[in-house]
């Protein structure tokens, strides 16, 4: 049985209000860590949690405007706003000395930024440890070519995850409020089968009373090519500040709807810091069901995440509400060993969960889409 709930608007009030807003919630330098958080060499917070997955958003920019994300009216920063280049991959090699092992660009849509191709052989040319390091994607992959995907393959992009909440146009259409279309992005996730970008995951966002009639035609895209077909619950991240507990469908709705259609056979977490839980197909067909729940079951005690945005903001927690400014170091003439420690000193500052279901819970100005998810 559905109930009414109010729709996501296509306009709102707030829209105008980033990224100006979010110049109030910067804090400047972070406090300094203990003494033995700078010497120990590794990423570590006050919680003793290690941070060893680095999340870099290379552009606040996108073709969509999802409704769950970035208003139509949203404004991007300036060029020179924007970390260059040379900024990121000085940036992850430092956070590659400090046990970081796995990075993921993202965005906004990464796919957009005119030098990829060169971020990602930077990238994936530095060691992290005695290994190279693993360097993955997430894009809406309504851009992706085959002859891109082979070159990003062949320099080092390990895995891909592409973003896709619904199968039917007209749900697709209304959810990204882009002139793409999904059979563009059902192209590139075969594209970047072929390109050996495996495992190629996909993610959907569900949200009540736009694409629940979604999720199974969803898990039937994993089945037919062999992929990881991830649900995320909404999160309050959207831009238009709309979100609201009634329009999260939980990871368990989703399960017992996938279920209904093609029995399941749980698999449990990755490992222990994954995001997802996992599910085999009964049946024995390819593919896999995922769901990530940071709603109704928060993962946050084995978070080992770090974020970056594009503006070079350091961001401990996805809903951190202070974020730290690396900008002015790296223009500043700083050295690797002062960027190190203000990193250091950031990742100390990490909260321990993100409190969502607080009552003092603060949703942070900065949308998902000027994070990187
Ligand atoms: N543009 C790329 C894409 O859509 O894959 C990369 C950036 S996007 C911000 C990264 C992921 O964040 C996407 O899978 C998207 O669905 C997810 N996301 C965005 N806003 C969200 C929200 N409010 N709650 C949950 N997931 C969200
Ligand atoms: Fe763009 Fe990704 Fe946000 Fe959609 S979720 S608006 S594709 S950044």
């Amino acid at each position: 049985m559905s109930i009414a709930l109010p729709m996501l608007p296509l306009r709102s009030p707030t829209a105008s209000a980033w990224p100006r807003a979010a110049k109030a919630s910067q804090g400047g330098d972070p406090p300094p860590a203990p003494i033995e958080a700078h010497r120990e060499g590794v990423l570590r917070d006050s919680h003793g949690r290690v941070i060893h997955d680095l999340r870099l958003s290379i552009t606040d920019r996108c073709n969509f405007r999802c409704v769950y994300c970035m208003d139509p009216e949203v404004r991007f920063f300036g060029q020179d706003e924007v970390l260059t280049r040379a900024e990121m991959v000085r940036l992850v090699r430092v956070c590659a000395g400090l046990g970081i092992r796995k990075l993921r660009l993202t965005g906004g849509e990464p796919t957009l930024h005119p030098d990829l191709g060169g971020i990602i052989a930077d990238v994936a040319s530095l060691r992290a440890g005695a290994d190279a390091l693993d360097v993955a994607l997430t894009t809406n992959g309504s851009l992706l070519d085959a002859v891109s995907l082979h070159r990003w393959k062949e320099s080092g992009l390990s895995r891909i995850t592409i973003s896709i909440d619904a199968v039917s146009p007209g749900a697709f259409a209304a959810l990204t409020r882009s002139a793409s279309r999904v059979d563009a992005v059902i192209r590139g996730i075969r594209a970047a089968i072929d390109a050996g970008l495996c495992p190629v995951k996909l993610n959907a966002v569900i949200i009540r009373g736009r694409n629940e009639d979604q999720i199974v035609p969803l898990a039937g895209l994993a089945r037919e090519h062999a992929v990881d077909m991830r649900f995320i619950e909404f999160m309050p991240l959207d831009s238009s500040h709309a979100w609201d507990r009634g329009l999260v469908v939980s990871a368990e709705e989703v399960i017992r709807a996938v279920s209904a259609a093609y029995p399941l056979v749980p698999l449990g977490r990755d490992d222990e810091s994954s995001t997802s839980e996992s599910f085999l197909f009964a049946d024995g067909r390819g593919g896999r069901v995922g769901t990530i729940a940071p709603v109704s079951r928060p993962f946050c005690g084995a978070c080992s995440r770090l974020r970056i945005t594009a503006d070079g903001k350091v961001r401990p927690c996805l809903f951190s509400t202070t974020e730290w400014d690396l900008r002015p170091l790296l223009r500043g003439g700083a050295s690797d060993g002062q960027i190190r420690a203000f990193i250091i000193d950031s990742v100390w500052t990490k909260q321990a969960g993100h409190g969502i279901s607080s009552d003092t819970f603060t949703q942070p100005d900065r949308p998902m889409s000027a994070i990187g998810g």
